[in-house]
């Protein structure tokens, strides 16, 4: 089995990165986090650059994967959640690279994106 078929068959399974969006915002301040975050909205900070994770299912996603197939958008072709602050600790891509299922449940599974 090719390494994409067997990434394919592991984001079948979890589709985290497509239940949120980023945004890009300013720093948020306190009172702006209480009020995201009692929304489900989170921060990242990737090296000074703040964005706004918002939870948002793709209109392209189905049970059975992306609608769009080979035609999705280059980002999410490019996308590769072990390097998402926000999804590396539930993205099932292996970190050697070889797609094989890492051990344990996303914990985002269905609730965010
Ligand atoms: S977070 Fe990783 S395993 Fe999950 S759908 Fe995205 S790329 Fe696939
Ligand atoms: S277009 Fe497809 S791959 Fe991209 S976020 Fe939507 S469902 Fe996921």
């Amino acid at each position: 089995m090719s390494l994409n078929t067997k990434r394919r068959k592991l984001c079948l399974r979890c589709q985290a990165c497509c239940k949120l969006i980023y945004i890009p915002t300013s720093r948020p301040n306190r009172e702006n986090l209480k009020f995201y975050t009692a929304r489900g909205i989170r921060f990242i900070n990737n090296n000074g650059v703040f964005c706004a994770a918002v939870p948002s299912v793709c209109p392209q996603l189905t049970p059975q994967g992306c609608k769009m197939g080979d035609n999705r958008p280059e980002d999410c072709k490019a996308y590769d959640g072990r390097k998402d602050p926000l999804l590396k600790s539930v993205c099932l891509w292996d970190t050697k690279n070889q797609g094989v299922l890492k051990r344990g449940t996303p914990r985002v599974k269905g609730g965010l994106r």
